[in-house]
């Protein structure tokens, strides 16, 4: 997503694939050690096989690992309930390029004792050091999920369902949105029934969890009615079985975009309040740049993160340059962040100052120089 993992000619690539076990689950601190190489899903099924549930869910589960997800500070779709990867690290080891083993593989939730240095490291891109192994907190597997996709009115109206829903309902663990042309493009390529009509101004989908079925039901029914009357929600279809809350959630993960030729990705951070402007002031620069292209926008709202991806027919460093001058230009107009999860890795890297003072870029160079005098851990990413 930002060219962080894409080594030059002269790097060596270091695979973590076979430190890929489940050490221990430790259900008196509910933490879970493991080595970096495990994937997210088999991470996953080990808790959820023990009775836990972990938090961090993205749709690069099958095959991204653990190490990846501490270094990109991965977020996903159960943020604005679980946090991101820094809430959810208790403990990690790391091997530094000189060698050293730091192990800070603490399960304990208070630990006040000078600087937290797994911190340093999540979030870090591979640049300090190697995450080897980390120890991971466990949550209660929720007994009831609740999941709906609504036609939402807007992204006004979108934001004020998820205010009534974390008040009514409690425990939001998902709310996701998709403008609809995204939403026509992947059901569209999804094949099969469309759950909501298309061309609708706003789609969300959401997913609560409470103690019982019945309860996760009635409420969010009760939320939902209340919605509609009040005009925030068009259309709402709620899940009737597992089966199709994981379609609901295929129309979320977009597959089918994937298959655009040429496709950039963009990560952006914005304030809700600013969403709905900063979309319609960006898509139609984009459009008067390069009028047949396909532009996807999508995000979690609860934490202001807005996905865009963009296919205008050709990825050359001409139209990418001015594609990202477009996109980040307007980004840094209204304050926002030009990566809000995939990291900085060595396409954003330019860019790195328009959300980022020049004193805070001079601090994560002495931390670079200081762990990494030589430079030799992911070369030429990040800073
Ligand atoms: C389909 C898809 C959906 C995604 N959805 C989301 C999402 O919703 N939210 C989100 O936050 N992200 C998302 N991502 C990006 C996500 O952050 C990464 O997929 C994942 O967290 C990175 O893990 P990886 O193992 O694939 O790492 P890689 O891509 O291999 O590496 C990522 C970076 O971490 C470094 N790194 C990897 N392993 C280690 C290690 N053991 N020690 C030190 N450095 C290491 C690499 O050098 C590189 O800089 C998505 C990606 C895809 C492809």
């Amino acid at each position: 997503m930002a060219g962080g993992a894409t080594p030059t000619n002269r790097d060596v690539v270091v695979s973590l694939e076979r430190m890929a076990s489940v050490e221990q689950i430790d259900n008196h601190t509910a933490t879970m050690t493991v080595e970096a190489g495990v994937t997210l899903e088999a991470a996953q099924k080990a808790a959820l096989a023990a009775g836990w549930f972990l938090g961090l869910d993205l749709g690069s589960r099958s095959s991204c690992q653990i190490g990846g997800n501490i270094s990109t500070n991965a977020g996903g779709v159960r943020v604005i309930k679980y946090g991101t990867v820094r809430n959810q690290v208790t403990g990690l080891e790391v091997v530094l390029p000189d060698g050293s083993v730091v192990a800070d593989m603490q399960k304990i939730a208070k630990n006040n004792t000078g600087y937290d240095l797994k911190q340093l490291f999540i979030g870090a891109e591979g640049t300090l050091g190697i995450v080897t192994r980390a120890i991971l907190r466990l949550f209660p597997v929720p007994s009831a999920v609740g999941t709906v996709l609504c036609a939402t009115n807007g992204i006004q109206a979108s934001e004020r369902l998820l205010r009534l829903l974390q008040t009514e309902v409690g425990d939001v663990s998902a709310f996701e949105i998709m403008w609809p042309a995204y939403y026509s493009f992947v059901v569209k390529g999804l094949g099969g029934r469309t759950p909501l009509k298309i061309d609708m101004p706003l789609y969300a989908l959401i997913e609560v969890q409470d103690v019982s079925t019945d309860a996760v039901t009635s409420k969010l029914e009760t939320v939902i009615d209340q919605a509609i009357r009040h005009n925030l929600v068009l259309e709402a279809v709620p899940a009737g079985s597992t089966r199709e809350a994981s379609r609901f959630w295929a129309i979320r993960d977009g597959n089918p975009i994937d298959t655009l030729p040429c496709l950039i990705n963009f990560d952006l951070g914005l304030s809700i309040a600013d969403m709905a402007d900063f979309v319609d002031e960006c898509d139609r620069r984009l459009v008067e740049q390069w009028p047949d292209s396909f532009r996807f926008w999508f995000g979690h709202i609860g934490d202001g993160n807005l996905h865009l991806s963009v296919s205008v027919g050709e990825a050359d460093t001409t139209t990418l340059s001015l594609l990202e001058d477009i996109v980040y230009s307007i980004t840094a107009q209204y304050n926002g962040s030009i990566s809000a999860e995939h990291g900085i890795g060595r396409l954003k890297r330019p860019f790195l100052n328009l959300c980022r003072s020049d004193e805070e870029i001079a601090v994560m160079r002495m931390i670079k120089s200081a762990i990494d005098p030589h430079g030799i851990m992911n070369p030429a990413k990040v800073i």
